[in-house]
């Protein structure tokens, strides 16, 4: 509403009307205006704050549904990164364990990227936890995944050798022991017959009339025959695939240095050579260059019966014979 403005005039003794100069009228018009934007902007803030721009409002939602989105989809791979770990369980405990082949090494399996620094760009991002997590997820998805098919590569090209390996493996008791009673000792802790102190018996003895035939245990090239030290006339067979077998304490020695042996071929006769305390066959498996528990190569020979049986015999600790 537009002020009128009057001054009274005492020569004619009437109220003029005053009229505002040009500049006057254009104050008046800046001063309403900028009250009025000022108050625009003001009322303007306030919804602001409180509602939100209608864009900003539907960003809101896009995002939320993203994250929503992104945490189905970190669920997804744990599900994922769930089945794939019973697929290593079953290859390490089952397929790589049919083919005597040993577990894949969980630093291996559980070998992370590296670099500290590779999530870095992400770490700026709104819900960086979540987008950098699931990324994550997805990496060790990634990873694990090639392991396991270089593992089934690996588990293929053993099932190639599978027939070889079977005639090949140690699987038969080295004299015939039908009846166990010939199981002398076991592998483990024993009391040394001669030195009478405990010490590691890496093998295991069966204690058997001189002369009794000795069995190649598996398909192998005999790789040592001869005298040594503490074990007397020895053979030594490696059938390959990692497996070597040692027979000790021999009377007699029928095999030539580079012969092909076959599973259950005659080598030798028991005897009571080097380190000895009565006629036996010392029996060593080693794998790997490792000797191992022979218990555990019979698996052609013995029942789950007489497999417990002998597990009983040759924990008992008197009968060591070295
Ligand atoms: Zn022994």
């Amino acid at each position: 509403m537009r002020k009128v403005y009057y001054i009274y005039n005492p020569q004619t003794q009437t109220y003029d009307r005053i009229y505002p100069t040009i500049r006057q009228r254009i104050m008046g018009i800046l001063r309403r205006t900028f009250i009025g934007m000022g108050f625009g902007v003001v009322t303007f803030l306030i919804f602001l704050v409180i509602f939100g721009t209608p864009s900003e409002k539907e960003l809101r939602k896009a995002n939320s549904e993203l994250e929503a989105q992104y945490n189905v989809l970190s669920k997804r791979l744990d599900d994922a990164l769930e089945v794939l770990q019973a697929v290593q369980q079953r290859d390490d405990n089952l397929y790589r364990a049919i083919f005597m082949a040993d577990p894949v090494p969980t630093a291996i399996r559980k070998a992370g990227y590296g670099g500290t620094n590779r999530y870095e760009n992400l770490m700026n991002m709104a819900n960086a936890e979540l987008v950098v997590n699931t990324t994550q997820k997805l990496d060790l998805l990634y990873k694990q995944l090639y392991i396991q098919s270089l593992s089934f590569d690996n588990v293929l090209d053993l099932a190639k050798n599978h027939e070889e390996m079977l005639r090949s493996v140690p699987a038969i008791q080295p004299v015939s022991n039908k009846d166990l009673r010939r199981t002398a000792s076991g592998y483990g802790m024993r009391i040394d017959p001669i030195y009478k102190t405990r010490k590691f018996h890496q093998g295991m003895d069966f204690a058997a009339p001189l002369g009794t035939n000795i069995y190649a245990t598996g398909n192998g090239i005999v790789t040592k025959t001869g005298w040594q030290s503490g074990y007397g006339n020895t053979i030594v067979i490696d059938h390959g695939f990692g497996y070597q077998t040692v027979y000790a304490h021999l009377q007699d020695i029928r095999v030539k240095r580079g012969k092909k042996v076959i599973r259950g071929e005659v080598i030798g006769g028991v005897g009571n050579t080097g380190k000895s305390t009565g006629s036996h066959l010392h029996y060593e498996v080693h794998v790997k260059g490792k000797p191992v528990n022979p218990i555990n190569y019979y698996f052609m020979d013995l029942s789950l019966e007489d497999y417990n049986k002998m597990i009983e015999f040759a924990a008992n600790n008197g009968q060591v014979l070295d």
